[in-house]
């Protein structure tokens, strides 16, 4: 039993998907009836909606264990061979936390459920209207923003626009550029996780010379780099307090 915890808490490292989701299944949950202790407290649960409040399948608890830490803070600065300059923001927060007892145990398990990363945008400089930015694959600078490599692609999907399913993930569309320069934005995006297998930590935001064409353009960079043109300026994504 104990090394079936074991492998329980294991596997459970990190629940990354929209709380309006969730349905614990009590299929998928469920153990044969000849080993009753085996039986999930997971039974018969259905969670359509969580909050931030704590749902709690169990009245004692004198062993917490955490599975996921919480809220995570990320800023890049962006800099280039231009005038353009930038500071963007990465936060990530919890949006629930999911706290459940084994059976016949008294380990209680807190599962922070991990929201979308909301970006703060604000980079001057710029010629006014809309310009291509993207997370890139690589926070490698050596030779300036071009060692960023590509868009970051863990799923190997074609170029996209942020609200399209078939995307890079490091697609998060245009900024525009007021008249001054000034391109200011918050951007909400489930697939640039600061936590996890496919954390950003470590990528690089880049600010492009034109606007991206969101892979409808037609041009033969369409699919690939929404055809956005030079790189303007760029910068790694790093930890910060929060
Ligand atoms: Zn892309």
């Amino acid at each position: 039993m104990q090394a079936a915890i074991a492998a329980m808490a294991a596997h459970t490292i990190l629940f990354s998907f929209t709380p309006s989701q969730i349905v614990l299944n009590p299929v998928a949950f469920s153990t044969p009836h000849n080993n009753p202790q085996l039986l999930s407290p997971f039974h018969g649960v259905f969670l359509n909606k969580l909050t931030r409040q704590s749902v709690t399948l169990a009245a004692t608890a004198p062993k917490p264990l955490t599975v996921v830490a919480s809220s995570k803070k990320a800023v890049a600065v962006l800099n280039g061979n231009s005038n353009v300059k930038g500071v963007v923001t990465l936060t990530q927060e919890n949006e629930g936390l999911f706290s459940f007892k084994l059976l016949t145990t008294s380990i209680l398990m807190n599962v922070y459920l991990i929201g979308p990363t909301t970006v703060n945008v604000r980079i001057t400089g710029l010629a006014p209207g809309p310009h291509g930015f993207h997370l890139h694959e690589y926070g490698d600078t050596t030779n300036g923003c071009v060692s960023t490599g590509a868009h970051f692609n863990p799923n190997k999907l074609t170029h996209g626009a942020p609200e399209d399913e078939v995307r890079h993930a490091g697609d998060l569309g245009n900024i525009i550029a007021n008249a001054d320069g000034v391109a200011e934005a918050t951007i909400v995006d489930s697939l640039i996780p600061l936590t996890g297998p496919n954390a950003v930590i470590g990528r690089a935001l880049v600010v492009h010379e034109l606007e991206d064409d969101l892979g409808k353009g037609g041009h033969e960079l369409s699919l690939t780099t929404g055809n956005a043109g030079g790189r303007l300026a760029c910068g790694i994504v790093g930890l910060t307090p929060i």
